[in-house]
């Protein structure tokens, strides 16, 4: 494979470095810049939502033990028309892209139930954007159970729906996306040309490393951990020699993928026990194909790694409502060390771009 200038990261030029540099020193400093008079306009995709047949099926996790707090993120994953839209407002949220909760549809163990599933999923999301198209967009939800099926529920979300990409969370039914059984639906995702956020979704069996730890499981660690070897499988399996136009999004940051690009290249290459070429090195896969947002990290450090690691242009902005505090989220960037346009890009721009709005 070669190159070309404009496969790589867009660098932010030195100007750009000496700046996000000094910010990232800064962050660590001094506090944050003082809550911004106005609010930068935002976008964000990891927003969550799910249905009653969903959540009678126990396709909706549980991340916390307290009853009064689950009992509102249920209440707030099925409204989409008062909580949503007042939290939205309140944290300068123009728009949000919508996805089913997880694990969702790669929760179910039928193929047959499953296809039926994210049709119903997908049909009831669609409802909702149409309501309110400047409001709302969606994701996706696929029956991979079923990859034929599933090839054919994108082409349908995109082309007759008018979503903007898929959401998939995590392995199903044990297999994970780097499966040659899934080439038909990379096939149908570089075709349609559309992004993929990879979401954490449930580990197909309790490893021992988190035997008699459950504080680790679910997305204190476990969620991290498995979404991050997800993408590695992807890079490490040859899918983007194969496919090389995908565009796939990573939510909380990167998952940690933004802070060991040296190291993967450096051990990687130390194992096949030659230099690759830059083409073929990790890094350089994860900068051309990969995209973050900042759900579920309102930390200043780990936004200004992720900045310099992957390029300004490839970091969007996102909450994961109704997980995560909007507002929290909003004063978090909207208070960041940054310039206005990089910050501007975060925000709206890059999702404008990636999803072509
Ligand atoms: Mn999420």
């Amino acid at each position: 494979m070669t190159t070309t200038s404009n496969a790589g990261p867009r660098l932010i030029g030195r100007r750009g470095i000496v700046a996000i540099g000094a910010a990232a020193g800064l962050a660590a400093l001094t506090p944050a810049r003082p809550k911004a008079a106005t609010l930068t306009h935002k976008i964000a995709l990891e927003e969550h939502f799910s249905t009653p047949e969903l959540e009678k099926r126990g396709l909706v996790a549980r991340p916390t033990r307290n009853d009064t707090l689950f009992a509102d993120i249920e209440r707030r994953l099925l409204d989409f028309d008062e909580l949503r839209l007042a939290a939205m407002d309140k944290a300068g949220i123009d728009m949000s892209v919508l996805s089913v909760t997880t694990p969702g549809i790669q929760g179910e163990k039928d193929a047959a139930t499953a296809v039926r599933l994210a049709k119903h999923a997908n049909d009831a999301l669609a409802g909702v954007v149409q309501k309110r198209p400047q409001r709302y967009g969606g994701f996706a939800a696929l029956p991979l159970q079923d990859p034929a099926a599933a090839a054919d529920e994108l082409q349908r979300a995109i082309t007759q729906l008018g979503f903007k990409g898929a959401l998939i969370n995590g392995q199903t039914n044990g297999h994970y996306l780097d499966d040659d059984r899934f080439l038909p639906v990379w096939e149908r995702v570089q075709a349609l040309d559309v992004p993929v956020y990879l979401h954490p979704g449930e580990l197909p069996a309790e490893p021992a490393m988190f035997a008699g730890r459950p504080q680790l499981n679910g997305p204190v660690w476990a969620w991290t951990a498995d979404t991050g070897g997800h993408a590695l499988r992807l890079v490490f399996g040859g899918t983007f020699q194969r496919f090389p136009r995908l565009k796939i999004i990573l939510g909380h940051m990167g998952e940690t993928l933004p802070a060991l690009l040296w190291r993967l290249d450096s051990r990687y290459q130390l194992q096949v026990g030659e230099s690759l070429a830059e083409a073929q090195r990790p890094s350089t896969i994860l900068r051309r194909n990969f995209f973050i947002t900042t759900s579920g990290v309102c930390d200043h450090g780990p936004l200004a790694n992720a900045i310099l690691q992957m390029g300004a242009d490839r970091v969007l902005f996102s909450v994961d409502y109704p997980y995560e505090d909007s507002q929290v989220a909003a004063e978090f960037i909207d208070g960041a060390p940054l310039s206005d346009e990089v910050r501007a890009g975060i925000c709206h721009g890059n999702a404008k771009r990636l999803l072509r709005l």
